[in-house]
């Protein structure tokens, strides 16, 4: 019989482990599916491991990993892929926004031979005005960047364990993990579902780390970004050909100087170019240098299963 693993990324999430795995449970054993919860704990700074280890006790099927300090979520999903072992993997969130009803339906259409089937909002929870806008403005970018539609995509979703393994592959350290399973191909479906309203705790995302989000992804997934240093650069050459002529046409009409604003503006404007352009190429390096130096994604410092140490037993990088 087939197993299904689910992955939970948790961060600070002491109110909601207990819960989920209660949930999940209950969910699963109702449909009749052989699971594993793979429960990775990434550095919180509350009593979310003690959960974890305690909802251990009362089920064999919790697989618990502890990472040594935080180091994001898209690591701690990379961790928990790593760590599962079913025939057919999920990813969701640790605070039941992602509805485990929607995985039974995502189960029924892995059976039917679907290899990704991708968790689609219908909406968006309820969110302050200000972080709906910004994320609205971020996601836009990131669908343009990416050619991915990031609105309404999640990290919600179920994968064969082809696609687990060739996402497992994958070289680099700055994976974006929602772009990525799409980006591996196989035959793909989507489930909508209703993001439903946090129970407890609070939503990980400041307006500040949303913004540091898309930056790292539009640059892990795009070199867009990079052709519009060169774009802008052909738009201020043709501007500085218009602006030469003009200036030799005046020379020799000898009807020239007098033109201290005009040479500032185009000073500055070039000026402000090429840092532009520099920051964005700084930027790519800061990120080539940070995977070259092949440090691992993540740590782990505990691995449970049930309640046996199986930290010898694990493979972690
Ligand atoms: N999370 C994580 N590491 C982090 C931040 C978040 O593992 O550094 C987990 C968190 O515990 C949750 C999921 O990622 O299971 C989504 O986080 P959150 O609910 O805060 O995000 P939102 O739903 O507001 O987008
Ligand atoms: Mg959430």
């Amino acid at each position: 019989m087939s197993r299904l693993s689910v992955v939970i990324p948790a961060y600070n999430e002491e109110l909601m482990v207990g819960k989920t795995c209660r949930v999940l449970r209950e969910v699963l054993t109702g449909a009749g599916i052989d699971y594993e919860l793979v429960l990775v704990n990434d550095g919180s700074r509350d009593n979310t491991w003690e959960e974890i280890v305690k909802a251990g006790k009362k089920d064999r099927n919790i697989l618990g990993v502890h990472f040594s300090r935080n180091f994001g979520k898209e690591a701690a999903v990379f961790a928990g892929l790593a760590q599962a072992g079913g025939d057919v993997v999920a990813v969701m969130d640790c605070d039941l926004q992602h509805p485990p009803q929607t995985l039974i339906e995502m189960y029924h259409l892995w059976e039917e031979g679907y290899e990704v089937i991708e968790g689609v909002k219908k909406s968006r929870g309820k969110e302050s005005a200000i972080h709906k806008k910004s994320a609205d403005f971020f996601y836009g970018i990131m669908t343009k960047a990416t050619k991915v539609d990031m609105r309404n995509a999640s990290d919600f979703k179920m994968m064969d364990r082809k696609a687990v393994n060739s996402i497992l592959s994958m070289p680099e350290r700055n994976m974006f993990f929602r772009a990525t399973s799409s980006w591996v191909g196989y035959k793909t479906t989507h489930v909508f579902f209703e993001v439903q309203e946090r129970e407890a705790g609070e939503s990980k995302w400041s307006t500040w780390s949303l913004v540091k989000y898309a930056f790292t992804n539009i640059v892990a997934f795009t070199t867009v970004p990079l052709q519009f240093v060169t774009i802008v650069g052909l738009v201020c050459f043709l501007c500085s050909l218009v602006l030469i002529v003009y200036s030799l046409i005046q020379y020799f009409t000898g009807a020239a100087v007098a033109g201290y604003t005009t040479t500032l503006i185009v000073l500055l404007l070039i000026g402000s170019g090429i840092m532009v352009s520099l920051g964005i190429i700084g930027y790519y390096i800061a990120k080539i240098y940070e995977e070259v130096k092949r440090r691992p994604r993540y740590i782990v410092s505990k691995v449970i299963r049930g309640s046996e140490d199986v930290y010898d037993q694990a493979n972690h990088d």
